[in-house]
């Protein structure tokens, strides 16, 4: 079964052996959240999100688009690809470059 992670997301319908994965493994997840798209799924069980920040620039009366790139972890069971939007968790560091993992799909950045 998988177990409340302490937070709204739908569960994943898949199971999975991971012993990193939010839902089946033993990683609690806190802090932070936010939604991002998938950008690169080619590193194992490893995606790469970009964020946007839109950021108000005082002087100049606009709006800017900033994105920043970071390391997410992808469990077997959510398997996101290259174009999903999906929700990050923060978690634990689970490698050098990885302190979130993938918690919940929201859709596809080509499907309306
Ligand atoms: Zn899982």
């Amino acid at each position: 079964m998988p177990k409340n992670i302490g937070i709204n997301v739908k569960v994943p319908e898949n199971e999975c052996n991971d012993k990193n994965c939010p839902f089946h493994g033993n990683l609690p997840v806190r802090g932070q959240s936010f939604v991002g798209v998938v950008v690169s799924d080619k590193a194992h069980n490893t995606v790469i999100i970009k964020r946007e920040i839109i950021k108000y620039i005082k002087k100049y009366e606009r709006y800017e688009k900033r994105t920043s790139k970071l390391a997410a972890h992808n469990p077997p069971c959510i398997h996101a690809r290259v174009g999903d939007i999906v929700r990050v968790m923060e978690c634990r560091p689970i490698s050098k470059t990885k302190s979130f993992v993938v918690v919940e799909k929201l859709g596809n950045i080509h499907e309306k």
